[in-house]
């Protein structure tokens, strides 16, 4: 199986700061929403749903976990996120994708509507491609492969 090549090290900097400055965006664009942190939406066995990832949001979530001090994902007997911690918050909250920013249950209010997000979704879009990726993936396989790859 022929393994794709891996970007240069200045080009997946460059990847990282793009995502950060993409999430920064959303930040000054909060809407209102009343999230009890209950990570209801982290089961996803739960909900049926499982946030989907760009390429460069999976290195940046791949570099939150190496900085917890893990090297890979354990799948989790409940099918929640692997990334969830035991006492129930995300191990990786400064690094979580995209979706898991902007995907509020019900009972918070709901996710962000497209159209106050599209332009940032179609940066982490340009991005994927730039990297080379295959456009968003299941987070348990795109932040595994991206702890593979560095
Ligand atoms: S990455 Fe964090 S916020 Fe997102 S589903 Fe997993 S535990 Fe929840």
């Amino acid at each position: 199986m022929s393994r794709k090549k891996q970007p240069p090290d200045s080009t997946l900097k460059a990847a990282l700061d793009e995502v950060k400055a993409i999430y920064a965006e959303l930040e000054k664009r909060p809407l209102q929403r009343d999230c009890q942190m209950r990570t209801q939406c982290c089961h996803f066995r739960l909900t049926g749903r499982t946030p989907f990832l760009t390429l460069g949001e999976a290195l940046y979530a791949a570099q939150g976990v190496r900085a917890s001090g893990r090297k890979d994902l354990k799948p989790r007997p409940d099918g929640a996120c692997p990334l969830l911690g035991k006492e129930g918050r995300c191990t990786i909250y400064l690094h979580r994708p995209f979706g898991c920013r902007t995907h509020f249950c019900h009972e918070a209010g709901g996710m962000y509507p497209r159209k106050h997000i599209a332009d940032l979704i179609h940066r982490l879009e340009a991005l994927d491609e730039k990297l080379g990726g295959d456009g968003s993936r299941e987070l348990e396989p795109a932040v595994s492969d991206a702890l593979a790859k560095r």
